[in-house]
């Protein structure tokens, strides 16, 4: 599941403590359950039969190993996880769900920055002068994605309140603001990029109090920068997230330099032109990205039960659930057990069961997506260009995301009745649901978003999301497989299994 700013408010408000079940609520379940096999047809009752969660348990206790170091996007343990996958799609007699391959690639861009390349500085009257990054200069941003340059003419801000932005035209120009105490630039940089400024340099007063630049930004966050990242290529006409106003500090001896150069300056240490004050300066920044060898290539994995049906059979259901975590940060492995090695594992164990179904009438696909935890990715990435043989078409997806924890008979699901993406398959689980014992679904609909099941529904397809909320060990080194209850992952994934099996001729698609 995909972090988002809301996603902590909303975590507090669905985390359920996880009451032991008693034994005549697991009693009630089991009762349910078999009730309604005795008069299901054979081929759902062996598949049903085939979702084991000792099975599930050691899939996910391998998924979610420290050897598989949190899975993270891109990784080796990821690829690694990758094979896996392909070879038991493999062993069970799946079909190649990407052309001749298990494997639907895609590209990242890399993002790493070319410090040497990079300068800053101005000219005056009195000539040029240059700034060296990570010494006389940082920027103040955890990520930069492309090469860019910003030229312009340096207006003063005063200190950047209020009164002093007021009325001012910064067009096109890079907004001077005097730095005294590590000021936070936030509201300014919002409100020069209303003015039309291009960019914000801070610089220190004589007295300035607040950390020094090289503590702020050097070091490990400025490694970063320069190790690099990846990034999801933009599609045409996205804009850049560094559209935001780039930002500049500027240490006090350089912060001396420039005041000396600017029209009218006294030469007085704590001389600073007021605001509005065009200081004579043009002053530059050029950020150069390391060039790129060639794109990095990271999986999907996909695999196709041919449905039997002549006509049906060109209509795909897509079952999905992503396979990446969010790898080791800080030293500490975050195993994603939970998230979403209950998922993966999950749709293993529906790869069983298809196995012991025999062909549907539909064809499904088992697709394991990378890249949910950096963006939705790998399913952004399908849906941009989706690939199914030839004269077939998709028609539904079905995601799980985060199955495996909390109260054994709570399960949420989104589109509920209330979103206006409703539709049948919603409605099927929700009506299948209490045969697994779940005995009411509950909304996920503020997750609607947060997984790829809202990529999918690009594509003008019903879908529906399983998940069983999040909780304390969510997107934490904790999230172990200790702590999943297997017993109730396996009810979620045979709910899945008897969607599939109500699905097949039901009216889908465009
Ligand atoms: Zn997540």
């Amino acid at each position: 599941m995909i972090r988002t700013l809301t996603g902590i408010a909303l975590a507090g408000g669905l985390f359920c403590l996880v009451p032991a079940l008693s034994p005549a609520q697991e009693g009630a379940v089991v009762a349910v359950v078999e009730s309604t096999t005795v008069d299901t047809a054979p081929a759902l009752v062996r598949a049903l039969q085939e979702v084991q969660p000792e099975r599930i348990s050691a899939d996910l206790h391998f998924i979610a190993s420290d050897a598989m170091a949190g899975r993270n996007t891109p990784s080796k343990e990821l690829e690694v996880a990758a094979h896996f996958l392909r070879a038991r799609l493999q062993q069970l007699g799946f079909a190649p769900g990407a052309g001749e391959s298990y494997f639907y690639e895609y590209p990242l861009v890399s993002s790493a920055l070319d410090a040497d390349a990079c300068w800053a500085g101005w000219t005056s009257k009195a000539g040029e002068q240059k700034l060296e990054l990570a010494k006389d200069y940082y920027f103040g941003t955890w990520r930069v994605d492309e090469s860019a340059t910003v030229s312009g003419p340096v207006v003063s801000i005063g200190s950047g309140s209020d009164d002093e932005l007021e009325g001012l035209d910064l067009t096109g120009s890079w907004a001077m603001v005097l730095d005294r105490d590590q000021m936070k630039t936030r509201g300014v940089l919002r409100a020069i990029s209303k003015l039309g400024g291009a960019g914000l340099l801070v610089v220190q007063s004589s007295d300035y109090s607040g950390e020094p630049l090289v503590d702020r930004f050097g070091g490990e966050r400025f490694d970063s920068l320069v190790k690099g990242d990846v990034r999801f290529p933009r599609g045409e006409g996205e804009r850049q997230s560094r559209a935001s106003t780039p930002t500049v500090y500027l240490d006090r001896p350089a912060t001396v330099r420039l005041l000396a150069a600017c029209t009218g300056s006294t030469g007085a240490a704590d001389w600073f032109p007021k605001a509005g004050t065009n200081t004579g300066l043009t002053f530059t920044e050029e950020r150069v990205m390391q060039a790129e060898d060639g794109h990095l290539m990271v999986k999907n994995v996909c695999g196709l039960w041919p449905g039997g049906d002549p006509e049906l059979s060109k209509e795909v259901i897509l079952v999905s659930a992503h396979y990446d975590h969010v790898g080791v940060q800080g030293g500490e492995i975050f195993n994603g057990a939970d998230d979403n090695g209950s998922g993966t594992s999950g749709v293993l164990a529906v790869a069983d069961a298809l196995k012991a179904y025999g062909p549907m009438k539909r064809t499904v696909m088992l697709m394991w997506v990378s890249g949910e935890e950096k963006g939705l990715w790998g399913s952004k990435a399908w849906s941009n260009n989706p690939l199914l043989p030839e004269g077939h078409r998709v028609v539904a997806d079905l995601n799980i995301d985060m199955i495996g924890r909390n109260d054994p008979h709570e399960l949420f699901i989104t589109p509920t009745r209330e979103h206006k993406q409703y539709n049948a398959i919603a409605e099927a689980a929700m009506r299948l649901a209490p045969l697994e014992g779940f005995p009411k679904l509950d909304s996920a609909d503020d997750y609607y978003h947060r997984s790829d099941q809202a990529e999918f529904a690009r594509l003008g397809i019903p879908v529906a999301f399983l998940f069983a909320g999040i909780h304390e060990d969510y997107h934490r080194p904790s999230d172990t497989p200790d702590k999943i209850d297997y017993e109730k992952l396996s009810r979620v994934v045979r709910l899945v299994v008897r969607l599939l099996d109500e699905l097949q001729t039901m009216p889908l698609g465009k």
